[in-house]
């Protein structure tokens, strides 16, 4: 499907789900409510679940998150993940608790003996361990090194627990690299595919605002999937963790990595339309997000440029005046007016996932 050629890395499987070695690229997020609030943690998860999350990770930062573990994973029909930081208890206790993977740096979690204890509790679970480097929190050493968190820095980070985790034959391991700035973000990841084969974890971590944060793990991430570089994605955005699957899949989509849901071709409307191009389209969206199926529907405000694309298109109309020539299949299906595009174009997106006709 996509014109990339992609990294072929170790796969490393996560429940059901394999990451790497070319298998495609999969959309994770993070729970926000308490881990230890099951309720609240189940109802994110299911409104996850929904969205098409493919790997759900919630934070275990004490005893009570680690207690309430068992209960979510059977709640679960995708991979659940532990993050854990410094305590090697808990990361035990996931592990014990089932979960599908956890997410802990060893070089973070002390001695030896603890290492060796998570790093045999994961190999004998059969799961494997995220390295997660992040450019906020890089060990003292290295910035005294490198001076400030720069790329060599941050592989340097990575290198410094893969090799505690090969030092003890456990390669079951995926890493990421992720920095807020999206340059660095970038450069770690290249330089990291120069050395390494381990599946990536792509994420610009603490992007920020929705319409920031979009925008910048958009290029961060959809930069290196180009290159082929990235295995699995998660956007982070202070927002609804739904909206962070959302963006994911749009990246996928913009990239050609998937096909989801319904893409929407709409022009940015100009003085020769005569029709509501931006009310209508804002209409559309908002009544087609739940639609999984692929399509593509084109709305075009006029002549110009209408008619090429909406030919294209699965389902295309192009504006008139105060009305809408309605494609089909390249086909002209019918006129419409501007009040009832919108309604028309939902019975023939449903018109057409149920007909077994092809759909790009
Ligand atoms: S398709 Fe027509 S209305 Fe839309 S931007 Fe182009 S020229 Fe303007």
């Amino acid at each position: 499907m996509s014109q990339y050629n992609r990294r072929i890395s170790k796969i490393v499987t996560v429940g059901k789900l394999p990451i790497g070695g070319g298998f495609p690229v999969s959309v994770q997020s993070m729970t926000t409510p308490h881990t230890a609030d099951i309720a609240a943690i189940k109802r994110q998860i299911h409104d996850l679940e929904t969205a098409g999350c493919q790997l759900i990770r919630v934070t275990v930062s004490d005893e009570a998150a680690a207690r309430a573990l068992p209960e979510i994973r059977k709640a679960m029909t995708v991979p659940l993940v532990a993050d854990i930081h410094f305590d090697y208890r808990l990361a035990l206790k996931a592990i014990d608790a089932g979960v599908d993977k956890i997410r802990i740096n060893p070089g973070n979690i002390g001695n030896k003996e603890r290492i060796q204890a998570v790093l045999k509790a994961a190999r004998s679970a059969k799961i494997p361990i995220r390295i997660g480097v992040n450019a906020g929190s890089l060990e003292k050493e290295l910035l005294e090194k490198y001076g400030h968190p720069n790329a060599e820095a941050m592989v340097a980070s990575a290198a410094r627990h893969i090799q505690i985790c090969e030092d003890f034959g456990f390669e079951d391991i995926i890493v990421a690299l992720k920095a807020s700035n999206v340059s660095l973000m970038i450069a770690a990841n290249r330089l990291f595919t120069e050395k390494y084969d381990y599946p990536l974890h792509l994420g610009v971590t603490e992007a920020g605002p929705p319409w920031q944060g979009t925008i910048k793990s958009a290029i961060g991430i959809g930069t290196l999937l180009a290159e082929g570089i990235g295995d699995t994605i998660r956007v982070s955005l202070t927002d609804d963790p739904v909206q962070e699957v959302q963006t994911g899949f749009e990246i996928l989509k913009s990239l050609d990595l998937i096909k989801k849901g319904i893409t929407i071709i709409s022009c940015p409307t100009c003085g020769r339309a005569d029709v509501d191009i931006i009310g209508i389209v804002a209409d559309l969206e908002s009544r087609v997000k739940h639609i999984q199926q692929p399509m593509t529907v084109a709305v075009m405000g006029c002549a110009v440029n209408g008619p090429g694309e909406a030919r294209e298109a699965d389902l295309g109309v192009a504006g008139g005046k105060k009305s809408f020539l309605l494609f089909k299949k390249g086909e002209i299906i019918a006129k419409i007016p501007e009040s009832q595009v919108v309604d028309r174009l939902l019975e023939e997106i449903k018109r057409l996932s149920e007909s077994k006709e092809e759909i790009s």
